[in-house]
């Protein structure tokens, strides 16, 4: 059962350089679940701030309902909702402390003064910030603003967190860190959660479900495990993780795999993007670099001429250009065998 649930929803605006409008939300419907973590994941300006502002009662949709926890709350404003937001810009009060910071919204609500010191002190324990109760936020460095702001959202027990890109100001070994101590902390407190990020790593780490929304509308919603390997279509696919395309026929279709056929005549099970199932109908294959190996020419599926090789560390990633199209091949672990020259003819297999 939806514990929040958007029926479809739009919101447009005037266009601040033209005479027209702006679709930001174009009619997008999606659930979550009492618990879960899902995130709304897309491009800069595909409109997930304005759904999530939507959600929180900061902007009124022109079209559409919002319910939590079963009730309709379109004609609710922000602080009547049973929702609290946690802003990209963290939005502290400057002049309180750590300790003052997170217990004002328990003070404007009335609790008494020993439970505002026991809610404090235990959310403080949680998001890792015990011993910093006196210091102001200037003093503090970026992940532990953060924290705060984190904070300062559940120490009010909301029944819904709202999640506005919260790690894109930090550094890429914080946001690393937070990330995987944001999704401990989500589960410890067990709160159910919608998590806006463009950033496709981030939304594959901390989801329970992703949304991926382009251009106001959503394009596919899945777990990250499905949305990697199943993706439905070209945007998905190479927004999320990256991937090789290539043409193919479409020869049989089985529960758990699909045969198409090369334009060189090679048949291989692999995912592919479709719209229907027809047999002989053109598919485009999805491979990922990782699902590709080399192999010598006779026993690929294709065959392709090393371009470029890119070391980092824990792998090398291959560029071959084959036919004219130019695919990217990881080989993990590339101290085990002897890596192939530039400009070497190769073998391409591609695996399910
Ligand atoms: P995202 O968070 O995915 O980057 P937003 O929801 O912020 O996207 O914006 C979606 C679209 O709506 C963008 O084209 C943006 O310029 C437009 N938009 C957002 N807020 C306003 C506003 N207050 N007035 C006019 N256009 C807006
Ligand atoms: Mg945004």
């Amino acid at each position: 059962k939806a514990f929040v649930e958007l029926k479809n929803i739009s919101k447009h605006f005037k266009d601040p350089h033209g005479q027209g409008i702006v679709k930001a939300v174009d009619g997008i419907s999606f659930q979550v679940k009492q618990g879960e973590l899902v995130t709304l994941l897309g491009p800069s300006g595909c409109g997930k701030t304005t759904t999530l502002r939507i959600i929180g009662g900061f902007e009124i949709q022109n079209k559409g309902d919002v319910l939590i926890d079963g009730a309709v709350v379109n004609n609710l404003p922000p602080n009547r909702r049973p929702t609290a937001m946690v802003f990209q810009s963290y939005a502290l009060f400057p002049h309180m402390n750590v300790f003052e910071n997170v217990a004002y919204g328990l003070k404007i609500r009335n609790f008494s003064r020993a439970e505002i010191r026991r809610k404090v002190l235990d959310i403080l324990d949680i998001v890792g910030l015990t011993g910093l109760e006196n210091r102001y936020p200037g003093k503090l460095s970026g992940g532990q603003q953060q924290r705060v702001a984190l904070a300062r959202a559940i120490v009010l027990e909301p029944k819904l967190l709202l999640l506005d890109e919260p790690l894109s100001n930090l550094d890429a070994k914080l946001r690393e860190q937070m990330r995987i101590e944001l999704k401990k902390i989500q589960k410890r407190v067990g709160i159910t959660s919608v998590y806006v990020t463009h950033d496709q790593l981030e939304a594959m780490t901390l989801s329970d479900k992703v949304v991926v929304m382009n251009s106001g509308k959503i394009v596919q919603e899945d777990t990250p495990a499905n949305i990697y390997r199943f993706p439905t279509n070209k945007f998905v696919a190479s927004f999320i993780g990256r991937a090789n395309f290539i043409e193919a026929t479409l020869v049989d279709v089985q529960a758990d795999s699909v045969r198409v056929k090369l334009k060189n005549g090679k048949e291989i099970g692999v995912v592919v993007i479709h719209d229907n199932w027809k047999i002989g109908e053109k598919v485009l294959v999805v491979a990922r670099p990782e699902s590709i190996t080399l192999t010598s020419v006779d026993k690929g599926d294709i065959v392709g001429t090393i371009e470029n090789s890119i070391y980092t560390g824990n792998m090398v990633t291959f560029e071959v250009v084959s036919d004219g199209s130019s695919f990217e091949v990881d080989m993990v672990n590339p101290y085990s065998s002897t890596l192939p020259a530039l400009g070497e003819k190769i073998g391409l297999k591609f695996n399910q």
